[in-house]
C-alpha cells in the first residue's frame, strides 16, 4: 500500500479522497492555488505545497508545480480527482514515469475513452449496445448525407473530443445538417484543439443511466449497479439517484452484466463509468467516464462499499475483496449537487460564506468543503457541496432530502438549494417519471 498520496485537485473531492486515505492509514499531501490558502483540503491534509497562481492553468493544471510537489514531499502515489488532470493520458504517463503511481486506469485506456469515436468503437467491440451514427468520423459531406438517410432525423453532431456537455449541434432535418456540422467543427476545434466529429441518432426523450464498474489487476471486474442522471441543465448533471426509478431487476443484472464483460475484455482497471442512454427498454452507449464521478455517493450509499477507498486499492495492486455476488443493492440514495450560483439565473455567487449549517441525521450524508467565514474563490467550478440522502426506497429517500434541504443553511452567497426545494416537490420528481430535457421545459415554465 502507498505511503503519501498526493491530491492534485480541490473542494469537495479533495477531501473526499483525504477522508479514504486516512481510513487506510495513508499520509495526504493538498496542493493548492494562492487562492486557495485557506480550503478546507488545504486545512485538514497531512501537508500542503502552493503550486501557482489562482487560474487553473497555472497550478491545478500546471504539471510541472505538481510533479515538482510530489518530490518534495515524497509522495508515492497521486490521486487526480475530477475535473482537470483526472482524464490527461499525458499527465497519467508523465506521473508513472517517474515511479509514481497514478491513481487511475493506464494512459492507454485513458487516450481510448478520451476520444469519444474510438471509445465507441472499442465498447461497441466489447458487446456494449450503442447510439446509431456514423462509423468513425464524418471525413466528407457525402458521407454525411450518407449516414444521415440510413441513420434518420434527428441526428445530433458530436465532437470527438467534446465534454462537460460541450461541442454537440442538433440536426433536425437535411436542411441543417452540413452547416451543423461545419459549426461543430469549428467550435470543437476552437476549444479542444480537435476538430474531428461523428454523427448519432438524437434520442428525443431518453433517461441518462450509468453503470459504475470497479476492475483490480487480477482480471476481477464487478459491477456496482447504475445510477440515474436524468436531470440535467445544459447537458450538466443537477441531481442523480440510485437505483434508476423505471428499470427493472431484470434489465439492471443484464445490462451490468453486459457491461462488466466488456470492461474485462478491455482490460481496464481502476473505477469506470459507463454512461447510456435509455428509451424505450434499450441502453445506447454515449461515452465512459475514466474516473471517479461527482455523482459516485449515491452508489456507496446503495451498496455500502467505499468506492474511494477500493479505486486506491485496486492501483496499490490489491484484489477486490468481494465478488458481484457479495454486491447488495440495498434501499434508495439521491444527490443534490449543491452550487454556488444563483437557483434560477445560475449565473455564479462567489463570495463569503456567512452562515454554514450543515443538515444530519440518519442516511444524511454531507460532502461539502465549505465552513463558515470560508471565502469561495471565483476562479473555479461553482460546486460547493453535495447533499447525499439513503432511505429504504425511493418515498423514504425523498422524504429525507425534503426534510435536510429544510434544515440546510448556507447564507452570505447564492446556491442552488432554493432550486431542489421546489424540485423535491414536483410531482414528476416524486414520480420519478423524467427524462433529460425535463428540467429545461420546467426551468422554463417557472420563469
Ligand atoms: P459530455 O462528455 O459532454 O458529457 P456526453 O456524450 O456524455 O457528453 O453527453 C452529455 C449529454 O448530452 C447526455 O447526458 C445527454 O443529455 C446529451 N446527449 C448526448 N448524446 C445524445 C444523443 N445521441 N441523443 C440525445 N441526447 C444526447
Amino acid at each position: 500500500m502507498f505511503n503519501k498520496v498526493l491530491i492534485a485537485n480541490r473542494g469537495e473531492i479533495a477531501l473526499r479522497i483525504h477522508r479514504a486515505c486516512q481510513e487506510i492509514g495513508i499520509q495526504t499531501v493538498a496542493v493548492h492555488s494562492t487562492a486557495d490558502r485557506d480550503a478546507k483540503h488545504v486545512l485538514i491534509a497531512d501537508e500542503s505545497v502552493c503550486i501557482g497562481p489562482p487560474p487553473p492553468a497555472q497550478s491545478y493544471l500546471n504539471v510541472p508545480a505538481i510533479m515538482a510537489a510530489v518530490e518534495i514531499t515524497g509522495a508515492d502515489a497521486v490521486h487526480p480527482g475530477y475535473g482537470f488532470l483526472s482524464e490527461n493520458a499525458r499527465f497519467a504517463e508523465i506521473v508513472n514515469s517517474h515511479d509514481i503511481t497514478f491513481i487511475g486506469p493506464t494512459a492507454e485506456h485513458i487516450r481510448l475513452m478520451g476520444d469519444k469515436i474510438t471509445a465507441k468503437q472499442a465498447v461497441m467491440d466489447a458487446g456494449i449496445p450503442v447510439v446509431p451514427g456514423s462509423k468513425g468520423e464524418i471525413t466528407s459531406d457525402s458521407q454525411a448525407k450518407q449516414v444521415a438517410e440510413e441513420v434518420g432525423y434527428p441526428l445530433l453532431v458530436k465532437a470527438a473530443s467534446g465534454g462537460g456537455g460541450r461541442g454537440m449541434k442538433l440536426a433536425a432535418t437535411a436542411d441543417d445538417l452540413l452547416e451543423a456540422i461545419s459549426t461543430a467543427r469549428t467550435e470543437a476545434l476552437a476549444a479542444f484543439g480537435d476538430g474531428s466529429v461523428y454523427l448519432e441518432r438524437y434520442l428525443e426523450l431518453p433517461r441518462h443511466v450509468e453503470v459504475q464498474v470497479l476492475a483490480d489487476s487480477h482480471g476481477n471486474v464487478v459491477h456496482l449497479g447504475e445510477r440515474d442522471c436524468s436531470l440535467q441543465r445544459r447537458n450538466q448533471k443537477i441531481l442523480e439517484e440510485a437505483p434508476c426509478p423505471v428499470l427493472t431487476e431484470e434489465e439492471r443484472q443484464e445490462i451490468g452484466g453486459i457491461v462488466a464483460k466488456a470492461i474485462s475484455k478491455i482490460g481496464y482497471l481502476g473505477v469506470g463509468t459507463i454512461e447510456f442512454l435509455y428509451e424505450n427498454g434499450e441502453f445506447f452507449f454515449i461515452e465512459m467516464n475514466t474516473r471517479l464521478q461527482v455523482e459516485h455517493p449515491v452508489t456507496e450509499a446503495i451498496t455500502g462499499i467505499d468506492l474511494v477507498r477500493e479505486q486506491i486499492r485496486v492501483a496499490a495492486g490489491e484484489k477486490l475483496s468481494f465478488t458481484q455476488d457479495d454486491i447488495k443493492f440495498r434501499g434508495h440514495a439521491i444527490e443534490c449537487r449543491i452550487n454556488a450560483e444563483h437557483p434560477r439565473t445560475f449565473v455564479p455567487s462567489p463570495g463569503k460564506v456567512r452562515e454554514f449549517h450543515a443538515p444530519g441525521g440518519l442516511g444524511v450524508r454531507l460532502d461539502s468543503a465549505v465552513y463558515a467565514g470560508y471565502s469561495i474563490p471565483p476562479f473555479y467550478d461553482s460546486l460547493i457541496g453535495k447533499l447525499i440522502v439513503h432511505g429504504a426506497n425511493r418515498e423514504e429517500a425523498l422524504m429525507r432530502l425534503k426534510r435536510s434541504l429544510d434544515e440546510m443553511v448556507i447564507a452570505g452567497i447564492e446556491t442552488t438549494l432554493p432550486l431542489f426545494r421546489d424540485l423535491v416537490g414536483d410531482p414528476d420528481v416524486i414520480s420519478g417519471d423524467y427524462h433529460i430535457h425535463w428540467l429545461q421545459h420546467w426551468l422554463e415554465e417557472k420563469k
